[in-house]
Order: structure tokens, then sequence, then C-alpha cells
């Protein structure tokens, strides 16, 4: 069921149930390589803590996931993506495209991006 953290995809790499390319792992946020990338760099930025979706945010929340895009900017800036670009995405439901519910930062770099995207 989505929101359980139970069997959550995203919550059993945190807790290293399950393995990942980990390239971040601090008290409050942990991020890794996505599985099958769109990108040359495309990296996912989750909360440690369970949070299924933008959509079930409450302003409790909001410190947890802002620390998501500060931690992206940091790894993006370290890689030099800033120098060209890159884009921050988060998917909001079954139309978006979301597949994990816990909440995930994408980050995407290394090509150059359309807009609109699709
Ligand atoms: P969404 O479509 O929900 O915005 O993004 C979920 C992302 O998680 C997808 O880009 C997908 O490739 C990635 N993903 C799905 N399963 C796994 C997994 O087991 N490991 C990793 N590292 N990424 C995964
Ligand atoms: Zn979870």
């Amino acid at each position: 069921m989505p929101g359980s953290t139970e069997k959550c995809l995203f919550c059993r790499i945190v807790s290293g149930d399950i393995p990942a390319n980990i390239v971040l792992d601090d008290p409050d946020v942990v991020a890794f390589e996505d599985i099958n990338p769109q990108a040359p760099t495309h990296l996912l930025f989750v909360p440690r803590r369970h949070i299924a979706s933008i959509d079930a945010m409450s302003d409790a929340d909001s410190s947890a996931v802002g620390l998501l895009v500060a931690r992206a900017s940091a790894v993006a800036r370290d890689r030099h993506l800033h120098e060209e670009g890159y884009r921050l995405v988060f998917n909001q439901g079954d139309a978006a495209g979301q597949t994990v519910y816990h909440i995930h930062l994408h980050l995407l770099g290394g090509r150059g991006f359309s807009w609109p995207p699709g």
C-alpha cells in the first residue's frame, strides 16, 4: 500500500535492506543513483523519514523536503553540474509518473533538457 513504511522500497534502501549506490548519507537525507538513469547523472534524494508524496506533506515536513533541495544543489555543485545547468524534479501522482510513494527529488544532469517536459 502506498505510504506504508514496512514495504516501502526507499525505506528499505535507507535502512540498507536493499542495496543501492549511495552517494550521500547524512542524518536527514540519503541520496543514491537511480537504477534506470535518464541522464549521465541521475540521483534520487530522499528524506530518511518516510513521507509518501508531495501531496501527503504537512507543514512539519517542510524542512525535511527543503533539505532535499539543499543537498541536491550541493552535490550538483561538487560535480560541476551547475556550470551547464541541471534539472530537479518531484513527480506527484500517477499522471506525473510517480511510481515510488516515498518522496524523492530527482537530480538530472550532464545533458540538455527540453521544455516543456514530456
Ligand atoms: P518516480 O517515477 O516515482 O518519480 O521515480 C522513481 C525512480 O526510482 C525511477 O526513476 C526508478 O528508476 C527508480 N527506482 C525504482 N526502483 C529502484 C531501485 O530498486 N533502486 C534504485 N536505485 N532506483 C529505483
Ligand atoms: Zn518510505
